[in-house]
């Protein structure tokens, strides 16, 4: 029996690649206005950056955050990192807040599984403090009884230490607990490897071959998450 739900949160509550690619124009605006830049050399520029800090890193909460990417695109490129690390991180992510989506129907899946006495968790790689900026906004918060971030526990998905803290906060068994995700290695295997039943969302069918996937969270019903166990 499925006593436990844990939902991955970026790209499985919200359309995170749309809101990140209008946050990244504002970025790439604000560039050009303060320095001069092309769209080109911003977007190329931070994606470099973004490429070091996961290989110097390594797979941690840190090698996601924005303040130390736009800092270090500042930095190799001489110019001032105060005010404008600060400004454009602020200025990515109101963008990305305001933007934000929730997917279809998944408030009316969370309030049913709450109805169904499920307990109700978040798993996520990524800071703390903006992951709950983002449910805060999404008005999602109030559906889950835990929150597990990467930042929690010092590395991010796929690591068994993620997925292990994940199962001690679902108060449950881990053959009782169904994690949803869009990611296939990160979500979907990383819990299977912890013993966790998995479900991938993915709404853009981008792998139909996959058993058990869900493209439309209006048609997942309490049976077919028991049937999941
Ligand atoms: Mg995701």
């Amino acid at each position: 029996m499925i006593k436990t739900v844990i939902f991955d949160l970026d790209d499985t509550l919200y359309d995170y690649k749309d809101s990140h690619r209008i946050a990244m124009y504002a970025i790439c605006a604000y560039c050009e206005r303060e320095f001069g830049l092309t769209t080109r050399e911003t977007t190329e520029g931070i994606d470099k950056i973004m490429k070091q800090q996961f290989d110097e890193m390594g797979p941690i909460a840190a090698s996601h955050n924005r303040i130390i990417r736009f800092q270090r695109f500042l930095e190799e490129r001489d110019l001032p990192v105060f005010p404008h690390a600060l400004t454009m991180s602020n200025l990515y992510w109101k963008t990305l807040m305001d933007t934000a989506i929730r997917e279809p129907g998944i408030r009316e899946c969370l309030a049913m599984l709450r109805n169904s006495d499920i307990r109700l968790g978040v798993g996520t790689n990524m800071t703390a403090l903006i992951q709950y900026q983002k449910l805060d906004q999404l008005k999602l918060g109030e559906y889950f009884d835990f929150i597990v971030t990467s930042e929690e526990i010092g590395i991010d998905k796929p690591d068994p230490a993620f997925f292990q803290c994940c199962i001690e906060k679902a108060k449950a068994e881990p053959d009782e607990i169904l994690f949803i995700g869009d990611n296939y290695e990160f979500d979907i295997k990383g819990a299977r490897s912890a013993g966790m039943h998995a479900l991938l969302y993915d709404p853009k069918d981008l792998r139909p071959n996959e058993a058990h996937r869900i493209n439309d969270y209006r048609d997942l019903t309490a049976d077919d998450i028991q049937a999941m166990a």
